[in-house]
């Protein structure tokens, strides 16, 4: 079924859960968190308050929740610093030389690859950046990079500024891939069929794998099939997918992503981001690429000897030294997923997100403002974000809410958008959010 079909709000009542009878009471979203295996983790998390009161935190999707052992991870590396100082790269609790590969593990589950795959580091407009300078290779006529319709401005800017790096125009080598007409999203067959028909005149496709601004998760698998039958390098950006969806990276055939880790991953602003890169590019030490210190091979790093030797790897595309206050946070927020698992996560927030789709879909609008849910109704095509879109005065109707108690964001030019996070938000926040929204 495309997943475009039955979003309008009280239409067909497919809301994909057929062996559970939704009730919109607060009773029955009281039962479910009850119910719910993960409650307990909610506790782990400062929830931001006013007056005392607890907001309806709905905006995990743009900067998660701090968890409370941030402080604690952050005071380990503070003491080090202050009682051994250079030293801790060496001797500190968590020796700072070492630090990015006490991530890898973690990560490495959370994308669906090898240790060796990942590593963590910078930002992620930057990383892009530095994964594009190896993976978009514009030979001949090969000079095209296809994209999704309205992705992120920051991503768009890095993909005009590298083709422009290679003396190439934007306008002549993005190709965006379009919904069609009366369409939101996009259908995974016009993905690949723009693939096939450009076939020979690509040479990247990248795409975000859950889009910001409509929550679509695109059929990865399936996209990666396709550049991989015709050699076309394949990148995701998985700032809305990581921590969100299950990734499996390697098995999709993709050969390199990016992330962000101050959304889902509750890392902190600005946190630190990663890579990967597939392994059948770990010894491709020709591939063009920035290179610094912390790239290069450990064994002889400090022998300050000339020319780089990078580290097979993803770690082999670092630059810089670890920034490790912003990394305690990291780990922080890790743990919690490693205690949690992203199977469970996963399952509880298909049930959240679709309670709060199935209370959106008993109205079609709120307060004298029409709105209807942009996001996929399949929960394959999409992760817990649903976005909704308002007729006129939404932005009246976003500003009521948020008067009222509730964090959620708006995006230009008409949708509120909306992520019950399953680590910490609850089934009756769900529910109290549509009762506001009256
Ligand atoms: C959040 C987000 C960014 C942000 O980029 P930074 O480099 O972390 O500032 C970029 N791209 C996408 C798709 C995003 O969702």
């Amino acid at each position: 079924m495309h997943p475009n079909a039955n979003n309008v709000v009280g239409g067909d009542a497919n809301h994909g859960y057929d062996n559970m009878n939704f009730e919109n009471t607060l009773s029955f979203a009281r039962q479910l968190d009850k119910k719910d295996p993960l409650k307990s983790y909610r506790s782990l998390f400062h929830i931001p308050k006013k007056n005392g009161k607890e907001f309806i935190y709905l905006c995990g999707n743009s900067l998660g929740l701090q968890p409370k052992a941030v402080e604690k991870q952050l005071q380990i590396e503070l003491t080090d610093w202050k009682n051994l100082g250079v030293e801790g790269h060496v001797h500190g609790k968590r020796p700072w030389l070492y630090y990015h590969h006490f991530f890898s593990k973690s990560i490495a589950k959370l994308v669906g690859a090898s240790q060796q795959e990942v590593v963590v580091m910078n930002q992620l407009t930057v990383n892009l950046n530095l994964m594009l300078i190896s993976f978009y290779r514009p030979s001949g006529k090969r000079n095209k990079i296809l994209i999704q319709a309205n992705e992120f401005p920051s991503d768009y800017y890095a993909f005009e500024q590298q083709i422009k790096l290679h003396g190439l125009n934007p306008a002549d080598c993005i190709i965006e891939v379009m919904p069609r007409p009366g369409d939101v999203t996009l259908r995974t067959e016009d993905i690949i069929a723009k693939i096939e028909q450009h076939k020979d005149e690509l040479a990247l496709v990248m795409f975000s794998a859950v889009n910001y601004y409509t929550g679509q998760f695109f059929e990865c698998a399936e996209i990666g099939k396709a550049c991989n039958k015709h050699s076309i390098n394949y990148g995701l950006d998985l700032a809305h997918a990581i921590g969100n969806v299950e990734l499996k990276l390697h098995e999709w055939g993709v050969d390199f992503a990016t992330w962000c880790s101050y959304k889902y991953l509750n890392s902190g602003p600005g946190g630190v981001s990663g890579v990967f890169v597939n392994s059948k590019h770990a010894n491709s030490f020709d591939l063009p690429r920035l290179a610094g210190w912390w790239g290069n091979d450990e064994k002889t790093r400090f022998e300050m000897r000339k020319h780089f030797v990078p580290q097979p790897g993803a770690a082999g595309w670092q630059i810089s030294n670890a920034p490790v206050l912003s990394m305690a946070a990291h780990k922080a927020s890790l743990e919690i997923f490693d205690k949690a698992g992203i199977k469970a996560l996963r399952k509880k927030s298909e049930l959240l997100t679709g309670y709060l789709e199935f209370l959106l879909r008993q109205k079609t609008e709120a307060g004298g403002v029409g709105f209807n849910v942009i996001t996929p109704t399949n929960k394959k095509h999409r992760g817990c974000q649903l976005s909704i879109q308002t007729q006129a005065n939404g932005k009246k109707l976003f500003e009521k809410i948020t008067k009222a108690g509730v964090i959620a964001d708006w995006r230009e030019p008409d949708v509120i958008r909306v992520a019950p996070v399953p680590l910490y938000n609850k089934f009756e926040e769900v529910f109290r959010f549509v009762e506001l929204l009256r």
